[in-house]
């Protein structure tokens, strides 16, 4: 058999997305798997025993990152890499990352059960706390590994309950003793459902996009002055959480007010005291900010912090401002986005080029080491949601663009 005709195992790809979809499996179809809890232990178990059932080596790192390596003939040789994240959000989807991580390894079988060898060595990675939604900021284990962000900032940063990073690394048995620091990748693909509605509008069956969009992340912190709400009269108050409705309507505004290509969403609030009889003195929320250009997005920011601060003190709060993540926009390698163009085409998919809006373990590898990516349709574009759909089909396809693109780049010699 020729290799050009060498295909994925669709049913074997789709029982192995089934079996990691009953780790933290939810009542409305979806799976929460939040980063560092005891169901991504359980994932993280599973895939490294499908890792060790292909003979691959296993290596984890300090961060929690998950390689498998297969030995290429010069084995030396910087390595083709592919993968993506276990963890979820909470009531997340079945598809969400697993499909990268399952994706690459089901590539890695078809090898293995072809006695294929590449030049290359390949390696399928499951990086650590992609979804940033228990401990913030995302694509942590990627962040750290790459060197964008610091690994004992990372280590101490906690969940709602305060309990760090590095701890819940400890408890799982995760914090492995390799070094979290990256080494030289040939390739990086990764894999992944598109979470949009691009694809099922047009049509089209593998998305390429060009890039990722750049990624802002903020917390703001109000405060104000707790009292009895019945006796305090209207004028006077110093409500923390009136002065954040008037801030988050200004986020919704935002995209409309300055064009161009951006979207601003406020996904978290936490209020205090939190009843109904006092008046709220404490509120937490989070501004999430992307765009294509960096410089718009930035923009964008600067004016919405000034009226913050002028709402706050209309409404004599304090303010206080984190900046959680900032995560440029990613332009992948142009030659390598027409690369897994070409291949779609071979295997007779029909294909779309596009940009990413979701953020992606692939946008920090991209500031290291040649990096593409390859989407397959959401079914009615849903995604971090229960309902997330992708066809077993559309699955199989994805994943066979991803094992010619991988054997092409890992039988790469210069
Ligand atoms: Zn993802």
């Amino acid at each position: 058999m020729g290799i050009s005709s060498l295909r994925i195992n669709g049913q074997r790809l789709q029982t192995t997305l089934e079996d990691m979809a009953k780790i933290g499996a939810t009542p409305g179809g979806g799976v929460q798997r939040l980063a560092l809890s005891n169901e991504d232990k359980q994932a993280r178990d599973l895939f490294v025993q499908w890792l060790q059932d292909l003979g691959l080596e296993v290596t984890k790192d300090e961060m929690g990152n998950i390689f498998g390596k297969r030995r290429g003939k010069l084995d030396n040789l910087p390595p083709v890499v592919s993968g993506s994240h276990l963890d979820s959000q909470p009531k997340g989807g079945r598809f969400d990352g697993a499909l990268g991580v399952l994706g690459a390894l089901e590539a890695l079988r078809t090898l293995n059960e072809n006695d294929i060898d590449t030049i290359r060595p390949i390696i399928v990675v499951n990086w650590t706390n992609e979804e940033g939604t228990r401990f913030a900021p995302d694509m942590m284990g990627s962040g750290v590994w790459t060197g964008a962000l610091d690994k004992d900032w990372v280590y101490q940063r906690t969940d709602i309950n305060g309990i760090p990073v590095i701890e819940e690394l400890e408890r799982i048995g995760y914090r492995g003793k390799t070094s979290a620091t990256k080494w030289p990748i040939h390739i990086y693909y990764e894999y992944h459902i598109e979470q949009g509605p691009i694809l099922e509008r047009n049509n089209k069956l593998i998305g390429i996009p060009r890039g990722i969009v750049s990624l802002l992340w903020f917390d703001i912190y109000i405060e104000g002055e707790a009292n009895q709400v019945g006796p305090t009269p209207m004028e006077g108050r110093h409500d923390a959480l009136c002065a954040a409705a008037e801030m988050i309507l200004k986020v919704d505004q935002l995209p409309r007010k300055r064009g161009g290509n951006l979207v601003a969403t406020v996904g978290a609030i936490h209020n205090y005291p939190n009843s109904r009889n006092i008046i709220p003195d404490k509120v937490h929320f989070t501004v999430d900010i992307r765009s294509w250009d960096d410089l718009h997005a930035l923009n964008a920011w600067n004016n919405l912090k000034r009226e913050f601060k002028v709402i706050a003190e209309r409404r004599g709060c304090s303010i206080h401002i984190e900046e959680t993540s900032r995560v440029e926009h990613a332009q992948f390698d142009q030659r390598l986005v027409q690369l897994v163009s070409d291949t779609a085409q071979t295997l007779a998919y029909s294909s779309h080029s596009m940009v990413s809006g979701a953020g992606h373990d692939a946008s920090y590898i991209n500031q290291i080491a040649s990096t593409a990516m390859i989407f397959v349709p959401s079914i009615g574009g849903r995604s971090h949601v229960e309902v997330e759909n992708t066809s077993w089909m559309d699955c199989e396809a994805g994943a066979n663009v991803l094992l010619h693109c991988i054997l092409k780049s890992a039988n790469e010699t210069g």
